[in-house]
């Protein structure tokens, strides 16, 4: 499995620390982890070629920095989310194994190492997100945006997804890029809001909520996207109470999967929530009206992206008719 419980917090792109201010805290207890988590370890031609086209182009991607533990069926699928604006983030959340600091300057050729890799690759859809930005004036939007143009550009019938930040006071930064009218405008809410200050102490949960209105307010024929980590300390009425509000803001489609601690240095894993609990959530969001939801335990928001768009554009056709 790619997820990582690692004693000593590995090390960061420039070889130092990954997470500096996670370092002096006191490890946290593990969980010994369900039948249902285990991954089989990545291998495989057309997972080694997705590793290659990746390096070829000097890329970053969340599955490698996220160690996520989907890399293995995604890669062997030539899935990959591409992560830009640099490998470090100027966030700090307690959940996140991407390395935090302060990055170095953007790099230009990135947007079209992006749109050649999407071409090589051959996808029909592609999920770009980011590290958060706080430094840019722009919180990294422009980037975003350029990036959307090499995609289409080199991959013009590639349908494309962004993954991003919450551009939280950058005046105008959201509105460039729904503005360039990606396919799926995804932010995910990561967890209920009594738990920002201790999971996401560098965001605001209204704040969150509310980008993902106004890019249903200023186009609202792009699909809206996000997603829930459950295993953080949250209770299922939190979790209705979440569905509910990312309703009253038009969110289309939701996505829920369990939290899986990187390192010992990271926020504890309050429980793990069964399949079949997952599938009553599943249940619940699906009687409340998303077009789609998804809800298992290795659930995440990229994963079977391409799939699950066509199943949401789908979806929107079929509510449209009726
Ligand atoms: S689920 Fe997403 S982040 Fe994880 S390996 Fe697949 S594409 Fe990458």
């Amino acid at each position: 499995m790619a997820t990582l419980i690692d004693k000593r917090t590995p090390a960061g792109p420039g070889g130092g620390h990954r997470h500096p201010e996670k370092r002096e805290r006191p490890d946290t207890a593990v969980l010994r982890k369900p039948d249902w988590i285990r991954v089989k370890a990545p291998a495989g031609a057309e997972y080694q070629r997705t590793k290659e086209i990746v390096r070829e182009n000097n890329l970053v991607t969340v599955c490698e920095e996220a160690a996520c533990p989907n890399i293995g069926e995604c890669w062997q699928q030539r899935h990959a989310t591409f992560m830009i604006l640099g490998e470090v983030c100027t966030r700090a959340c307690s959940f996140c194994n991407v390395a935090t600091g302060l990055p170095g300057a953007l790099d230009p050729q990135e947007p079209a190492n992006v749109g050649a890799a999407v071409a090589k690759m051959g996808l029909a859809h592609v999920v770009v997100t980011s590290v958060d930005r706080d430094d840019l004036d722009d919180g990294g939007a422009d980037h975003f945006v350029q990036t959307i143009a090499a995609i289409r550009r080199s991959a013009p019938g590639t349908t494309i997804e962004v993954l991003t930040p919450d551009f939280l006071r950058k005046p105008g930064a959201a509105e460039m890029l729904i503005d360039a009218a990606p396919d799926v405008f995804n932010h995910n809410l990561e967890t209920v809001p009594r738990l920002y200050l201790t999971i996401r102490p560098g965001a605001r949960y209204y704040h969150s909520l509310r980008l993902l209105e106004r890019v249903k307010e200023r186009n609202d024929r792009l699909f809206t996207k996000s997603g829930l980590m459950v295993g953080l300390g949250e209770t299922r009425a939190e979790i209705i109470q979440v569905m509910d509000d990312m309703r009253s803001a038009g969110i289309d489609f939701l996505t829920i999967g369990q939290y899986l601690q990187p390192t010992r240095k990271h926020a504890a894993i309050d429980r793990y929530w069964t399949p079949e609990e997952f599938q009553g959530l599943a249940t619940i969001a699906e009687s409340k009206g998303f077009l789609m939801v998804s809800a298992s335990p290795l659930t995440r928001s990229s994963h079977h992206a391409g799939e699950d768009f066509a199943r949401l554009r789908a979806a929107r056709e079929t509510r449209e008719r009726a």
